[in-house]
């Protein structure tokens, strides 16, 4: 959506049109270059009805084609180079296995054979087909796996049509033509990974949302990148100038020199900053007095661990152990297989600690799309709650994580935990995981630490409950902000009102860091406040020692505690924990960040 425009010289030379457009943010960082546009092969299609006697060499054209992307797939995969993110090839595995699918490999054939459309036609009519019936899932992350078959359906179409698009190899003669930015209806992570090797800076494209594959992957890319932004492929035209704005999202279009400049300049800046962060990877995160902070990951696979080492974690605070079970349409993962990837963690991070979060499935996590019959599923059979209704799938999954406990330090955490009785379950399961494995002649970690996630305020106002019988505790705060407020955390409506400022959370935070080291238990935050650098002095006033952030977080959160000084930071704090009203908070936590 164009929100201003205005005419002004671009550093292109002659005065064209800027404007801005404002999408959503995926991937930060500031990007300047020139457009490359992608447009989608499926605006090229030409429609006509084939002669009868010509059907089956038109369903032979189609199958032909659906082989030829097939092995472009395979060699996508084989030369996959070592170091590309792991969900490339998983990506890859997505779509090949689209591809065989019935719903593209023949249901075109068959609407060939009877409506007599070319195959071209024929494979869009299925493809508009299946969008619809995605267009009906209620699941965010669900829906967007639309785009994947549509990518798939653009690789297909466009042997078909005999015209692979491809990116511009000459660097220009004004030196920054080289720095491509692409501009597309949608990208497939797959094309994604063919513009690595190029001079390929940042990436726009009209459809998206924060979860589809192609956000993901400019994410672990760490190229600017924002989505969501409507028609940019049709208002962009090729060789514009254009800046990416990734953490606010915001696209300018052939912008003015001052512009470009004020960009250019933060651009360096933030260049300078990541540099000077990268220099904190081995410092202890040390506040200036002295304070001692744990700094832990959080990862959603193995494959995480290089990233978390890779900034210096000091171990895996939260691995979110449901991303092992979902897209697989409820097919669970095997002991074993969860053994192994579970060893995989602890193995990585060569020592450190390896905390795995048990299954938390359901809400706006579920095993799989049919699973969509809870009225409220954020207050329905999630969690814990799950685990404990379906004992052999939590048996299962704990005698895999013990397993892995023989190879390193590991930790269980348990989530969704509000009554006695469920951590009593929850204790007495991991109890008889041992038993059968100890019965089995299995090693394990006879003394492996079991925590719980304080996520729901009944567990935050019931501490004494849960000191009592676990080993340490994990602050989850974005369910404990969403059950708290009574606010989805993932509907947009109401997103406005998702505050971690608000007084009864920062209580209940506080609460539960006090209580745990009263007891002499270890305390942290995984929940998304952990890695807000906004935050970092009020959880360390607070008392909070233990922080669990995404690995790209970890360095600024360090900084952050370097230039700390408790003995300021604490009186300020208890003055913010007296506040209550919302202006006077906020001003205090960004006094304490000038502190
Ligand atoms: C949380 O709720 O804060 C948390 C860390 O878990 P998740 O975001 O996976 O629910
Ligand atoms: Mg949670």
């Amino acid at each position: 959506m164009p929100a201003e425009r205005s005419r002004s010289r671009s550093p292109a030379g002659p005065a064209m049109a800027s404007f801005t457009l404002h999408g959503i943010p995926v991937s930060r960082g500031i990007a300047i270059g020139r457009a490359h546009l992608l447009a989608p092969a499926a605006l090229d299609v030409k429609h006509y009805l084939v002669a009868e006697e010509h059907l089956e060499a038109e369903v032979q054209r189609l199958q032909q084609a659906l082989v030829q992307v097939h092995k472009e797939l395979q060699t996508l995969w084989l030369e996959l180079p070592k170091d590309a993110p792991t969900e490339l090839g998983a990506f890859i595995d997505v779509h090949a296995l689209i591809l065989s699918d019935p719903m593209i490999s023949e249901a075109p054939l068959d609407i060939i054979r009877s409506r007599h459309y070319n195959a071209e036609w024929a494979l869009l009519t299925q493809i508009d087909e299946l969008s619809a019936q995605f267009d009906e899932i209620e699941d965010p992350y669900l829906r967007e796996r639309k785009a994947d078959i549509q990518q798939v359906a653009e690789r297909v179409l466009k042997v078909l049509i005999g015209s692979e698009q491809t990116l511009p190899t000459v660097p220009g003669e004004d030196g920054y033509q080289a720095q491509m930015i692409v501009v597309a209806h949608d990208i497939s992570p797959a094309d994604m990974l063919q513009f690595r090797d190029r001079s390929f800076i940042g990436f726009v494209t009209d459809v998206g949302g924060q979860n589809s594959h192609t956000a993901i992957v400019a994410r672990s890319l760490d190229i600017p990148a924002a989505v969501g932004m409507s028609q940019a492929s049709t208002l962009v035209e090729q060789d514009d100038w254009i800046i990416i704005d990734g953490d606010a999202g915001v696209v300018i279009v052939n912008p003015s020199a001052l512009v470009l400049e004020q960009y250019r300049e933060r651009q360096s800046g933030l260049q300078r900053a990541r540099k000077k962060l990268n220099k904190l990877k081995k410092t202890p995160a040390v506040t200036r007095d002295g304070t001692q902070i744990t700094l832990l990951a959080n990862i959603e696979l193995p494959g995480d661990c290089a990233a978390a080492m890779e900034a210096g974690a000091n171990g895996v605070g939260l691995f979110r152990s449901e991303f092992l079970f979902m897209g697989r349409n409820s097919k669970i993962p095997s002991e074993d297989e969860q053994f192994e990837q579970y060893k995989a963690a602890v193995v990585a991070m060569k020592g450190r600690p390896v905390t795995i979060r048990t299954l938390d499935i359901g809400a706006d996590k579920p095993l799989d799309q049919t699973e969509h019959t809870a009225l409220n599923p954020a207050l329905g059979l999630r969690a814990i709650r799950y685990c404990l209704a379906e004992p052999q799938i939590f048996l299962t999954q704990l005698r895999a994580i013990l397993r892995a406990s023989a190879f390193g330090k590991l930790r269980i955490l348990i989530p969704m935990l509000a009554h006695a009785f469920e951590i009593d379950q929850s204790l007495a399961m991991i109890a008889q995981a041992k038993a059968q494995l100890r019965e089995a002649n299995i090693k394990f970690d006879e003394d492996v630490d079991v925590g719980a996630m304080i996520e729901i305020p009944a567990a935050a106002l019931a501490l004494p409950m849960f000191v009592k019988r676990m080993d340490f505790l994990s602050i989850g705060t974005n369910d404990l902000i969403q059950y708290t407020l009574a606010i989805d955390r993932v509907d947009y409506e109401v997103a406005h009102l998702y505050n971690p400022l608000h007084p009864a959370v920062l209580q209940l935070i506080a609460m539960t860091i006090a209580a745990g080291h009263k007891a002499g238990i270890d305390v942290a935050v995984c929940g998304e406040m952990a890695g807000d650098i906004k935050l970092t002095r009020l959880l360390l006033g607070m008392g909070l020692r233990d922080f669990s952030m995404h690995p790209a977080q970890l360095l600024a959160v360090k900084q952050e505690i370097l230039n700390s000084d408790m003995a300021r930071i604490v009186p300020q704090t208890r003055k913010i924990m007296r506040a209550m009203e919302p202006n006077a908070i906020a001003e205090a936590v960004h006094q304490l960040q000038l502190m």
